[in-house]
């Protein structure tokens, strides 16, 4: 099912699925001046090439390799739609990894991407790398109208559940956030949540729940308390979604990717300086 809204230049489809909407999950596509910023995820892919048939669009950035949001670049690429895609993603959708049963349930199996995909460079909109959620994660930045395409840079101001550490970079998402936070903007949609009212507001109140939140597990580090432990003190155990997944998405990954990267105090997944954002527009 895709439900469409307007936000003056911008459309946001709403894509769910039965199964989706039993699990509590949807994701959104954006399209602004012509151009798609992602692609859903698989099992709602007639539904999106319906959409892109009568809307014509010139190409589609992909933010990131997650399935839903790149569940149907495969699709894309086979009409001959022209993509962006930043290499490390590139790499991941060609060769897909296997996902948990909770994630193929949700969103459906992603194809490989094996058909040849026409490079597209969206004029107007900038690519800025903002590795945590991901390490190939970038979010859009239309200078214009001073508006953020997040994909899943926020999703919420208290997100305590994580992928395992070489997957999520909680402190890489923190260094993530002070970069868009820097761009002030006055719009940000995010790809589950939709606009979000007072973006900068939201946004610092989560670079502050987060760093506060690192600065308490790395002093229990030091007293040398296990992830079992600091779980229990800092979250009061962990989430629902932890069991269901089995771990996957878990309040234990975040205490692990802290502690992954307690030593040096920096990102596993360092965040590049500005001199190498894709500026499209120049
Ligand atoms: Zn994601």
């Amino acid at each position: 099912m895709m439900r469409e809204e307007r936000h003056d230049d911008v459309v946001r489809m709403v894509f769910t699925t039965p199964s989706s909407r039993s699990m509590g999950f949807d994701v959104s596509t954006y399209a602004i001046r012509g151009i798609v910023i992602d692609s859903a995820f698989s099992d709602v892919g007639g539904e999106l090439e319906q959409w892109l048939d009568a809307s014509g669009p010139r190409g589609l950035i992909v933010t990131h390799y997650h399935e839903d949001h790149a569940g149907n670049v495969e699709r894309m690429a086979r009409r001959g739609l022209p993509l962006w895609i930043a290499p490390a993603t590139l790499a991941h959708l060609t060769q897909p990894s296997r996902i948990g049963w909770y994630r193929r349930l949700c969103w459906g199996v992603q194809p490989a991407l094996a058909s040849p995909v026409t490079p597209f460079a969206p004029e107007g909109l900038e690519l800025i790398p903002t590795p945590g959620h991901s390490h190939d994660h970038h979010v859009v930045w239309d200078p214009t109208t001073r508006t953020v395409f997040g994909a899943d840079l926020f999703l919420g101001v208290k997100v305590r559940v994580s992928h395992p550490p070489h997957r999520e970079d909680v402190r890489a998402q923190i260094a993530s956030l002070r970069r868009v936070i820097a761009l002030n903007p006055l719009r940000y949609f995010d790809a589950h949540r939709g606009l979000i009212p007072s973006p900068v507001a939201q946004l610092k109140k989560k670079l502050t729940w987060m760093e506060e939140t690192v600065a308490a597990i790395d002093a229990m580090l030091v007293q040398r308390l296990d992830d079992k432990a600091i779980v229990k003190r800092v979250f009061g155990g962990e989430d629902r979604i932890g069991l269901i997944t089995f771990g996957d998405y878990s309040r234990k990954n975040f205490v692990a990717s802290v502690r992954a990267t307690a030593s040096s105090r920096t990102p596993l997944l360092a965040v590049p300086d500005s001199a190498s954002v894709y500026r499209t527009n120049v």
